[in-house]
């Protein structure tokens, strides 16, 4: 039997000459981690151990899931955001470090932060339930909500809602086709938004998502045309529209807030520099 060591060392190479992994190191360690039922940290205090028959074996199946492509966090079930641990499926996109700029943005905003009581956040789109769940728990006196219309992704939710104890409600809707005539603080969402026919959909970890979390249209604005001409309506005065979007897609949506009315626009870049997350207020 191999040592956690050797194990490493060998799984990284396959990744390496697999050529289409960008991290082989650090998804060798997470597929071991996972195997094991440990942390990082135990592979370098005990890198002499040596794996079991049965662990090799369980080992062995997920490398060759990865290998031909499979996300990790599939694989290993979950993903980290904004320091809560979620479950992800295909059913869901995985969520980006990227959307972590979209939290910041609402935490920045005037007055959510401190603001005791009677803030209310929307979510749409919420997929594993990534940013309604971050929110809430930065947010404890805020009432948030989240819908997507994926029943199969708001299981997820639900259940991530649940392993992190944080209290989001989840409903099955279509944008806003179940709201109501409810009307909000905040409105936040990272909506699919790439291109019908961009290449990189053929492509890494995005092969294995749902598409319909993915584009949106020919330039990928329908959706994003669509939450923002009627979130008009379910925003108080005041209320802010949050949105994620491609990072060549800010100046269309800057375009679209000013043909609704909305002010005090104002764009946020993410990790890598790109525009990301664009703010607009209802007067
Ligand atoms: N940022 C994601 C990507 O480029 C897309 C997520 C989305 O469409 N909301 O893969």
């Amino acid at each position: 039997m191999a040592s956690i060591q050797a194990t490493l060392q060998a799984s990284q190479e396959q990744l390496i000459q697999a050529g289409l992994v960008d991290s082989p190191k650090i998804d060798a360690e997470l597929l071991l981690c996972h195997t094991l039922d440990v942390n990082r940290s135990y592979l370098f205090t005990w890198p002499e151990k040596e794996l079991t028959a049965e662990q090799t074996h369980a080992f062995q199946n997920d490398l060759q899931l990865r290998l031909a492509g499979h996300p990790i966090a599939h694989i290993i079930g979950q993903r980290e955001f904004w320091g809560l641990n979620l479950r992800v499926s295909n059913n869901t996109l995985i969520p980006r470090p990227d959307t972590e700029t979209l939290i910041e943005a609402v935490l920045n905003l005037d007055g959510i932060k401190n603001k005791q009581a009677e803030c209310t956040i929307l979510d749409l789109g919420t997929g594993s339930g990534a940013i309604a769940l971050a929110l809430k728990s930065e947010l404890p006196h805020c009432d948030i909500t989240a819908i997507d219309q994926s029943q199969a992704a708001l299981e997820i939710a639900r259940e991530n809602a649940i392993s992190n104890q944080l209290d989001v409600q989840f409903m099955q809707s279509d944008w806003f086709s179940a709201i109501g005539q409810k009307q909000y603080h905040c409105i936040v969402s990272n909506p699919p938004y790439i291109e019908e026919d961009d290449p990189h959909l053929n492509q890494g970890d995005v092969r294995f998502e749902p598409l319909s979390a993915l584009t949106s249209g020919e330039d990928g604005l329908d959706d994003i045309r669509l939450i923002i001409n009627q979130a008009w309506s379910h925003l108080v005065s005041q209320g802010w529209l949050v949105i994620e979007h491609g990072y060549n897609q800010a100046e269309s949506i800057a375009e679209l807030f000013k043909e609704t009315g909305f002010q005090n626009r104002t764009l946020c870049k993410d990790l890598g520099g790109n525009p990301r997350v664009s703010l607009g207020q209802k007067p």
